[in-house]
């Protein structure tokens, strides 16, 4: 059995976009493999420093989300970065044997500090990819689940790994396993305005959403924009709403591109039996969630619970790291 970590940002509410690819696949893995499912609140701080109430305010909605998703706390372990204190201690052993200059060609660094109007010009931001290494590294994680445009980080993580070892090596023996890709085909989730489905546009359909909310912006949502009166054929090719077809109703789907092709149905008729089929799978997500948020103990304990156990092997995998390096502990703490 595998060993996985993985982490989302506690930054925003889910959307539909996170559970049909994040969350579906981490159902996936959690029967699978050992999961460590971690909110990854350290890594928040990077755009969200000057506020960390915000960031706060996302933790247990965002645990609820997982929950309601079908993520299960018998099967993985789910704990939040901060309260495991190896993830900074390992981050600042990892930095010493990063050179800068591999940070700074990291991909997004740049993009990012080109895209993003905030001030994020900081030592954390730039050394967030060594955080990410300490988070993988900690646990001895053989995979993690990652999207191809995430490639480039999980090799910087390697190479640190592997730099780290050179130095540390004990005859044969090496303290980081070398972490591998679970190359994930998230699907492309579109939004209301028929861009990627993303908080910064404003066009998400937000999982925890009521139904009648769900239901206004699917109405309002983009479609073929050269059909322009009813009886104007559609080019299903151009519409986002055809694409939430392949997720929640693919039987009708070649039905609707012939329809949609002569005319034979509105956008408004379209939509209404999309709605029909979306609706009952969101459902039973809406219902788990409510019950979860109605126990105020539960994500509270379900942390508590999850830091425990990661702690566990984070102390672990750091008695290993000082041992290999000859640093000797004097506490006794
Ligand atoms: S009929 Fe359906 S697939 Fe065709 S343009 Fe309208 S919403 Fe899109």
């Amino acid at each position: 059995m595998a060993r996985v970590l993985s982490g989302m940002q506690p930054t925003g509410r889910l959307h539909i976009g996170h559970y049909l690819g994040v969350l579906n696949n981490y159902n996936h893995l959690q029967n699978e493999h050992e999961c460590f499912f971690m909110v990854a609140n350290l890594h928040s701080l990077t755009a969200f420093y000057s506020d960390y109430s915000q960031i706060q305010s996302f933790i247990e909605p965002l645990v609820s989300d997982w929950l309601a998703a079908g993520i299960d706390p018998e099967k993985a372990v789910i704990f939040l970065q901060s309260d495991v204190p190896e993830h900074s201690e390992l981050s600042t052993i990892l930095s010493m044997y990063t050179p800068v200059s591999w940070l700074t060609r990291n991909p997004t660094y740049k993009e990012k500090q080109e895209n993003i109007d905030k001030d994020i010009d900081s030592h954390g931001f730039l050394g967030y990819p060594v955080l990410q290494a300490a988070d993988i590294l900690l646990y001895q994680a053989s995979l993690v689940p990652i999207g191809e445009d995430q490639l480039p980080h999980l090799e910087l993580t390697r190479e640190i790994a592997r730099r780290f070892n050179h130095y540390n090596r004990k005859g044969e023996q090496d303290v980081f396993k070398i972490p591998d890709a679970a190359l994930s085909n998230f699907p492309k989730v579109l939004g209301t305005d028929g861009r990627k489905m993303s908080k910064s546009y404003a066009n998400t359909l937000i999982l925890s959403e009521p139904e009648e909310e769900i239901t206004k912006k699917m109405r309002q949502m983009k479609t073929d924009t050269a059909r322009v009166r009813r009886d104007d054929p559609g080019n299903p090719e151009n519409c986002p709403v055809f694409t939430y077809y392949d997720f929640f109703a693919p039987e009708l789907k070649s039905n609707v591109d012939k329809e949609c092709r002569t005319a034979a149905i509105g956008c408004k008729d379209c939509k209404a039996q999309l709605l029909e089929k979306m609706q009952p799978r969101l459902e039973p997500f809406r219902e788990k969630r409510a019950e979860t948020l109605a126990k105020p103990d539960l994500i509270p304990e379900i942390l508590n619970h999850g830091a425990k156990a990661a702690r566990e092997t984070a102390k672990n995998t750091m008695a290993q790291v000082k041992e290999f390096m000859g640093m000797k502990t004097y506490s006794s703490l």
